[in-house]
């Protein structure tokens, strides 16, 4: 990625097709000198003043009329980028939206790359890179727990809690340092309690910030639901029948595999990623045999399963065998078809908490929804409201990085070993962090980042 923020970046910031209005974004030095060329207010105002919409024309240069438009101008460094930004509010269709940008690349803007928007208020100290990170996360939400944990990061939750452990690493370095000029000399037996101490609850916090990440992942990506069970027993009616509740099918994930069928869904404002396997059921057909253990390996990835069993007849062997790989912990006991009647259960299917339910007329399937919410809320705890929640795997690699290094401090300072080792690890400790922040992050990873942005944010 080359990273140019010199020049005048303009970029269509409304999502692509018809539209009640259009937005077209310019960001850089030049981006009043170029608005002016084109734009003028309707009440004739020579000055524009920053951060007020004015209603105007935009023409080309030789008058010819492009649209009725509204344009705002915000002065650095009270924008977005930090740069002087200039937006132009247009009539949503393609053409116009097209025309101006084209206007504006001929005054000579160049067209943004995805994120680049987002990419300078970055570069120029607006937000560290959890937040610009946090905007991409808020705009592909697609729950409103996501959206939540995304908002919290963007607020800079996150960053002020990386911020806190980043100041009490440099103190302890400092502190350490101070040491190193004076080699012949141990360090004091107070100073090392107290070093010992602060690296310990240093430690202690960032243990639960990444603790959180099982709750922060399951709000952001949402919860992976296995409908698992002998043939015939009614997943695939389920699974329609879940599907049929949503009122909003994400992505309908064209998943089908040999075995299995995934659909993305909300239901109840949960997040959810339905999965349909194979039947379960003792065979020793060769090609059966591999699908069944397919899916049963599925059993181990998931977070919640629901074991599926026809609850209208006695159960057999190959329930106890579709029994036997659930982790009781995550699996709830489905007893479909009651509308066909209702057995009594053996005593190993006992302990698992049960809901009966029929697929085909859709009784129970409310109480089902109950149980799932219970077990969500469950695992992601009350949290996820107020508290920071770590959501994303680069974030958690390096805080992991950086509370081992922290630890290997810690344990140094313990054996008495040379005060620079200790040294040394803090360093790491600290270029870990960084690159949560964007401080010591390299371009590769900035690029990685940036790249998943839309054009025009
Ligand atoms: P799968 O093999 O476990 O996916 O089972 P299916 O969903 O294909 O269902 C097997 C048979 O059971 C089909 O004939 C369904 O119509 C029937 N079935 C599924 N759910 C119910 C139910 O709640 N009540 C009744 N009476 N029949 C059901």
């Amino acid at each position: 990625m080359i990273i140019d923020n010199q020049d005048t970046i303009v970029a269509i910031a409304t999502a692509p097709g018809e539209g009640g209005i259009g937005i077209v974004r310019l960001s850089g030095s030049d981006a009043e000198k170029i608005l002016l060329l084109y734009f003028q207010s309707a009440g004739n105002c020579d000055q524009l003043s920053s951060h007020r919409l004015y209603y105007g024309r935009f023409r080309q240069i030789d008058g010819e009329m492009i649209d009725e438009v509204m344009a705002v101008i915000m002065r650095a460094p009270r924008s977005y980028t930090r740069e002087d930004v200039v937006e132009v509010h247009c009539h949503g269709g393609s053409v116009v939206l097209r025309r101006i940008v084209d206007l504006f690349v001929n005054a000579g803007a160049r067209l943004a790359r995805p994120g680049e928007f987002t990419l300078r208020a970055f570069l120029n100290g607006r937000i560290d890179l959890t937040r610009a990170e946090a905007v991409i996360d808020v705009i592909r939400s697609r729950s409103e727990a996501a959206c939540r944990v995304a908002l919290g990061q963007l607020e800079g939750r996150l960053s002020q809690k990386l911020f806190g452990y980043r100041d009490g690493i440099s103190d302890l370095l400092a502190e350490v340092e101070a040491g190193i000029d004076f080699p012949e000399e141990e360090l004091p037996l107070a100073d090392r309690h107290r070093l010992i101490e602060t690296s310990k609850l240093l430690e202690q916090d960032m243990t639960a910030l990444l603790e959180s990440f099982e709750s922060g992942r399951l709000l952001r990506d949402g919860l992976s639901i296995l409908i698992f069970g002998k043939p015939n027993v009614g997943k695939s009616s389920l699974m329609n029948t879940l599907l049929g509740e949503a009122r909003t099918i994400v992505s309908d994930i064209p998943g089908t595999t040999r075995d299995t069928v995934e659909e993305s869904l909300l239901l109840k404002g949960m997040p959810l990623r339905l999965i349909d396997t194979a039947g379960v059921r003792q065979t020793h057909d060769p090609v059966e045999v591999q699908g069944v253990q397919r899916a049963q390996s599925k059993v181990a990835g998931v977070d919640l399963v629901l074991l599926v069993v026809d609850g209208s007849q006695s159960l057999d062997e190959d329930d106890q065998k579709a029994l036997q790989s659930c982790d009781p912990d995550r699996t709830l006991l489905v007893l479909n078809k009651q509308d066909l009647g209702v057995c009594q259960l053996p005593v190993e299917f006992q302990a698992l908490p049960a809901i009966s339910i029929s697929a085909r007329d859709s009784s129970g399937i409310g109480d089902l929804l109950d149980g799932v919410e219970s077990f969500f809320s469950q695992t992601t705890g009350s949290e996820g409201r107020e508290t920071t929640l770590l959501s994303d795997r680069r974030h958690r690699e390096s805080l992991l990085l950086t509370r081992n290094a922290l630890e290997r401090f810690r344990l140094s300072i313990e054996d008495d070993s040379p005060t620079e080792l200790g040294a040394l690890e803090l360093r790491e400790a600290l270029q870990s962090l960084g690159e949560i922040t964007g401080e010591t992050a390299p371009e590769d990873i900035l690029e990685k980042i940036f790249t998943r942005f839309c054009i025009g944010k």
